[in-house]
């Protein structure tokens, strides 16, 4: 689904990304893990074009990633992304928030876009919240309806960053528990995480990046008890 070819990104004089090579094919589960400012955001948001790439090229389900214009607003409508901090609408309740995207960018009807949403609500579980605004609501929650809201525009893929870290601990697994549950679907996933239970129960394929660089690409089960790297090695004694 994904195939990036040597990109580069520099900003300014610092060069983030290095000669990234790296593909995610349909219905893979990529967790993507490393030191603190080893580019794993820029990475994920070079695939929704959040952020232009300087060298190399992206292409997302055949086609090279556009630079501007409709394609990427399509691009845009096809890769979901979830945020560490929320980012839902507080002025709009839940249900809105869900139902905004599909109404507004792909004119879908509200009707058509209510029962979606309800739906999608269930699914995340947190029908029962569909008319509050979200500072009603747990960071926990507010998380799963960000996913529900991704889902509802039938994404190709969706981008997660660091999902959980601005989650009190109570509350990382029930949205760890969606995104499995994703995962179990077939869903495409590149994941930014430092849950290292999730990547063992869900990811094809662990990434691990420093300095702008993939260090090291192995499955969960390789790489946690046999990491090739020094680098890998070291990062995961500070975190296990
Ligand atoms: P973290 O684990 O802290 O989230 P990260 O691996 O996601 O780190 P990035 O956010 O991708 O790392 O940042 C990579 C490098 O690029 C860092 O040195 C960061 O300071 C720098 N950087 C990121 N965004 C920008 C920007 N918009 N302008 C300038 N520098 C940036
Ligand atoms: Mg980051």
């Amino acid at each position: 689904l994904v195939q990036m070819e040597n990109v580069n990104k520099h900003f300014g004089a610092l060069h983030v990304l290095k000669d990234i090579n790296l593909t995610v094919s349909r219905g893979e589960v990529l967790v993507v893990i490393g030191p603190s400012g080893g580019g794993k955001s820029t990475l994920c948001r070079t695939i929704n074009r959040l952020e232009t790439i300087d060298g190399g090229k992206i292409v997302f389900d055949g086609q090279v990633l556009p630079e501007e214009g409709k394609g990427l607003a399509r691009l845009r409508s096809e890769v979901g992304m979830v945020f560490q901090s929320f980012n839902l609408f507080a002025h709009k309740t839940i249900r809105e928030n869900v139902t905004l995207g599909p109404t507004k960018v792909r004119r879908q009807a509200r009707a058509a876009a209510d029962t979606r949403a309800m739906e999608l609500l269930e699914r995340v579980g947190i029908a029962a919240q569909a008319d509050k605004y979200p500072a009603q609501l747990s960071g926990g929650q507010q998380q799963r309806v960000a996913i529900a809201r991704a889902l509802a525009m039938d994404p190709k893929m969706i981008l997660f960053d660091e999902p959980t870290s601005a989650l009190d601990p109570e509350m990382v697994q029930e949205v760890l528990d969606v995104m499995i549950g994703l995962a179990r679907d077939g869903m495409t996933m590149m994941v930014v995480t430092h849950e290292m239970g999730f990547a063992r129960r869900a990811a094809n394929r662990v990434v691990f990046m420093a300095d702008g660089q993939i260090v090291e690409e192995n499955t969960p089960d390789e790489f946690f008890t046999n990491a090739q790297t020094e680098r890998a090695r070291d990062f995961l004694s500070k975190i296990l």
